[in-house]
């Protein structure tokens, strides 16, 4: 059975996560003909109509909710349930089954966990034993990240969901995936053969991924200083990015064909060494400094909730290295921290210098070509080139062509498209197991030499772009960080 008509079963439902992004991306594809109905769960001791109340505040804060919102809303049920208590789970059923019959949802059925990672296999295997996953349409599980907190905590992660789902009935959310720009990695890749064809080590110098925020910890504190960046953006998002403007042209645009091809990246990548990490890797965390806007913020080891001593990484820069025909030779930079400059997620891939001599002696001012994919905020595409200087004798100046999409998404739309594929029953932006292992087993590495090793823990002032080892990382190279634009 393949219908998009479902339930929705939304663990978490009065979470930071469903308020801000869930319940507005929902509310868009209610208003694209999709028939679902939800049923919230949380511990909160809600009524129906509370929780109603709840969802259109969060259609008012985060999106703009007409008068259909009244109908809209009527769709949601909340159903109050402490994951652990196992007997609970059969008044889901009852309402699940009940919900089904009056909204005729064909027997679908997707369990959203929007939930803290713990609560991932246990609530899993409570569905199921419950009879919640025995209906008769289609079943997804849709997981957030993240996914597990290293190999082994992932592999048993993995066990226990698969006792009740299948691996293609899992989506496990990266919404870096669900970014409209980040789904047009492949399309400028591969739609543009002036692209392809010089995508390899003949024309790129090097790649360079930056995801920067402003803000600090703030009230994720506990939670973060048990994460750090590397768990927190490498493992998956910031990887991802990498597959995907690495990964070679699938023979088929299809969901496996093209995970295949991300997975073969991720294998290539060149395994770190006691040695490398030290010399490819830094690890940063930010202290007391000025922001652009002339705020000073704490530093992160005075914010609330955060250890005197704390040794998480706030920022990390890596050097990649793909050991395959494509790329070998070709580093790829990686960076990402909280309290930097600006907020941004961009891909530079800088193209190889044209050669200085004979023809252009005169040209001193000649920029390398860079092709800059901008994530966010901004969504759009700009190639830097050189031209003639205008209206005299000689010289060079560098031009910019740019395109950019002036669309103003609050994040909400990632999840949209990530929750209308997962109706479809289309999982090629969601990762695969083999994914997420092989990012555990680069990351741990790390992980595991920073713990054991002497390895130093490099400070940067907040509003900087990170601690002089990352902008060192690229010199040892002869390269440098382009500035984010
Ligand atoms: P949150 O702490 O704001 O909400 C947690 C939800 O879980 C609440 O609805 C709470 O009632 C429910 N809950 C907690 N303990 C429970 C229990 N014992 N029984 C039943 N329900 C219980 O968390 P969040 O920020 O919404 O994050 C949810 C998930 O999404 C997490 O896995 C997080 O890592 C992930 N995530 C969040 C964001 C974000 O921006 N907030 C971004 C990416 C991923």
């Amino acid at each position: 059975v393949n219908s998009n008509a479902t339930t929705i079963i939304l663990f978490g439902a009065t979470g930071d996560l469903a308020r801000r992004k869930l319940y507005p991306a929902l509310y868009s594809l209610y208003k694209k003909k999709n028939n679902f109905a939800v049923i919230g769960v949380a511990r909160r001791d809600y009524d129906h109509e509370v929780f109603r109340q709840n969802v259109y505040e969060s259609l008012k804060n985060h999106s703009n909710p007409e008068n259909d919102a009244e109908d809209f809303i009527k769709r949601f049920y909340y159903y109050p349930l402490d994951v652990k208590d196992t007997k609970a789970y059969d008044g889901l059923k009852e309402l699940a089954d009940q919900l089904n019959d009056q909204f005729d949802l064909q027997g679908n059925r997707m369990f959203y966990l929007s939930l803290a990672p713990e609560f991932f296999a246990p609530v899993t295997l409570n569905l199921k034993q419950a009879g919640l996953t025995t209906n008769t349409g289609w079943k997804r599980l849709v997981i957030e990240k993240p996914f597990g907190r290293d190999l082994e905590s992932a592999a048993e992660l993995n066990n226990s969901i698969h006792e009740v789902f299948e691996e293609s009935e899992i989506y496990r959310i990266d919404h870096y995936l669900g970014k409209e720009m980040v789904q047009n990695i492949q399309v400028i890749r591969f739609a543009n053969p002036i692209f392809e064809g010089i995508w390899n080590n003949r024309y790129i110098s090097n790649i360079q991924i930056t995801s920067s925020e402003t803000l600090g910890v703030g009230e994720r504190a506990s939670y973060y200083d048990h994460t750090g960046a590397l768990m927190d953006m490498i493992q998956n998002h910031m990887l991802q990015m990498v597959a995907l403007t690495a990964m070679e042209p699938p023979s088929r645009f299809v969901t496996e064909d093209i995970r295949d091809e991300k997975v073969k990246v991720l294998r290539s990548i060149r395994p770190l060494t006691d040695s490398t990490v030290a010399n490819s890797v830094v690890r940063g965390q930010y202290t007391r400094g000025t922001m652009p806007n002339g705020d000073v913020v704490k530093g992160y080891r005075e914010e609330e909730n955060i250890k005197e001593q704390s040794m998480t990484d706030t920022f990390v820069a890596a050097k990649l290295h793909i050991d395959n025909f494509r790329w070998a030779g070709v580093p790829f930079y990686i960076r990402t921290g909280k309290r930097m400059t600006a907020k941004s997620t961009e891909i530079v891939v800088q193209f190889k210098d044209a050669p200085k001599r004979p023809y252009f002696n005169n040209f001193n001012d000649l920029q390398p070509n860079l092709l800059v994919i901008h994530v966010q905020p901004d969504e759009g595409l700009s190639l830097k080139l050189n031209a003639k200087k205008f209206s005299t004798g000689g010289g060079s100046i560098p031009i910019t062509m740019n395109f950019s999409n002036s669309n103003n998404d609050d994040g909400s739309s990632a999840y949209e498209r990530l929750i209308q594929d997962c109706i479809h029953g289309d999982s090629t932006n969601f990762t695969r197991w083999d994914e997420v292992a092989l990012s555990w087993q680069f990351v741990d590495y790390i992980a595991e030499a920073w713990k054991e090793r002497n390895i130093p823990l490099d400070r940067y002032e907040a509003g900087t772009m990170g601690p002089a080892s990352a902008h060192e990382l690229l010199a040892k190279d002869g390269h440098h960080w382009w500035p984010l634009t």
